[in-house]
């Protein structure tokens, strides 16, 4: 089977990697966002489709069969292209969805907010706030004086001169979370709801110290799209459909 993985994601690279090894023609799209992507086995495209429109005439031209949304949960516009372009193509749509953390033990202690910029006011009333909302986000938090922002690179916006940039790829661990939180002095901890289990060290970090965490919620995704949680999941349903179409 030809299929696009609209990747981006740790999830995207382990799905790229199993569907290889099961003899299956990968393509993953990346936006392009980051200078040195991890490798990704098959192969890579990258760059924006042109909209839904852009996308749907791709997959025709490059004969993809199947199309694995295994973008990143706030990742909306390229997830709403896909359901769209998909539906257009008559190309089924995938989607690994990583579990949300409003089912977190610790979910029931944050502060819940509902964007970035509701986030940057609860987050002022305290000294120092790490911000781990990744770098497109950072804008709405300037009004901070005093700001730790990890990221994997800096933004194009210059960072106000009072904040800390801590350029950092994770997976991180609750151990180097903690010292982290207190080398820092922060007393805020904030972040957008990615879910998983990926980048939660720093939520059990923060629990552990007393910290406040501060978490912007999803939007609402399409239903009508199957959803999965992991991308074993994701290459079992794949490999079950190709079993069932050539069967
Ligand atoms: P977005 O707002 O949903 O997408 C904006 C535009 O970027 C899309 O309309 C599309 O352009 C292009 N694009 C996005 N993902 C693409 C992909 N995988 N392949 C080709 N084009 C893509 O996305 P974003 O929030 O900027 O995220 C960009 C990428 O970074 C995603 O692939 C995502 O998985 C990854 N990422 C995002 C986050 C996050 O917090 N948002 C965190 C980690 C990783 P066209 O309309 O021109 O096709």
């Amino acid at each position: 089977m030809k299929i696009l993985i609209l990747g981006g994601t740790r999830e995207g690279r382990d799905l790229a990697e199993l569907l290889v090894a099961g003899g299956h023609d990968v393509i993953t799209s990346l936006a392009g966002r980051v200078t040195r992507p991890a490798h990704i086995a098959g192969e890579v495209r990258v760059g924006g489709f042109g909209g839904a429109e852009g996308l749907a005439a791709w997959l025709l031209d490059n004969g993809i069969e199947r199309v694995v949304d295994a973008t990143h949960p706030f990742a909306e516009k390229i997830s709403a292209n896909a359901v769209t372009a998909c539906q257009r193509t008559g190309i089924s749509l995938l989607r690994i969805a990583r579990p949300s953390w409003e089912s977190h033990p610790l979910a029931g202690t944050w502060t819940w907010v509902d964007s970035h910029d509701a986030a940057a006011a609860v987050a002022a009333q305290y000294r120092k706030v790490l911000l781990t909302v990744g770098r497109q986000q950072l804008d709405h938090y300037r009004s901070l004086q005093s700001a730790a922002a990890r990221m994997v690179e800096l933004p194009e916006n210059p960072l106000p001169d009072s904040w800390q940039p801590l350029l950092e790829r994770g997976p991180f661990t609750v151990e180097s979370e903690k010292k982290l939180l207190r080398d820092l002095g922060a007393e805020a901890l904030v972040t957008k709801d990615s879910g998983g289990s990926l980048t939660a060290a720093k939520l059990t970090a923060a629990d552990e110290l007393g910290i406040r965490v501060i978490v912007v919620r999803r939007a609402e995704v399409p239903e009508d799209v199957p959803q999965v949680s992991a991308p074993e999941d994701a290459a079992r349903q794949l490999g079950i459909a190709a079993h069932q179409t050539s069967g």
